[in-house]
């Protein structure tokens, strides 16, 4: 067969012409899939809960993440509000707001790693399987 940059006669497992460098369709296949940069992931895990989730492909269980994410605000809003400036209603809910905050920061940190793992997972699967685990 021939280039069809360059007219030079190349052979027929050739992945590149030898004169002009032009890739040639006899070659390897492309892969058509991309793959998940783990480290991007990470940070957008890091940053919105569920994001770094559903960056690796699994959509509705990163939506379940930042859904959790929103509830905890919502609720630590709520009883923020409820407290407002009474110094004694404060110390009574110190204990709640203590343990949503880290619940919240659990979740953050769980989810940014369950996304970075994600990632990994279905970069080994482009490699292994040709295609997206999921
Ligand atoms: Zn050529």
């Amino acid at each position: 067969m021939y280039c069809a940059g360059c007219g030079n006669e190349v052979g027929d497992s050739d992945a590149f012409c030898g004169r002009c460098g032009r890739p040639l369709a006899g070659g390897p296949p492309q892969m058509a899939i991309d793959g998940k940069d783990e480290a991007v992931a990470l940070v957008l895990g890091a940053i919105v809960p569920g994001l770094g989730i559903m960056y690796s492909g699994r959509f509705r269980e990163g939506m379940s993440y930042l859904i959790a994410a929103a509830l905890f605000a919502v609720a630590s809003f709520a009883v923020l509000l409820h407290v407002g400036t009474d110094v004694a209603a404060m110390e009574a809910f110190s204990g709640i707001l203590l343990l949503t905050a880290m619940a919240t920061l659990a979740l953050h940190l769980f989810a940014a790693y369950a996304g970075y793992g994600y990632a990994k997972e279905y970069n080994e699967a482009l490699r292994s399987e040709g295609g997206p685990p999921w």
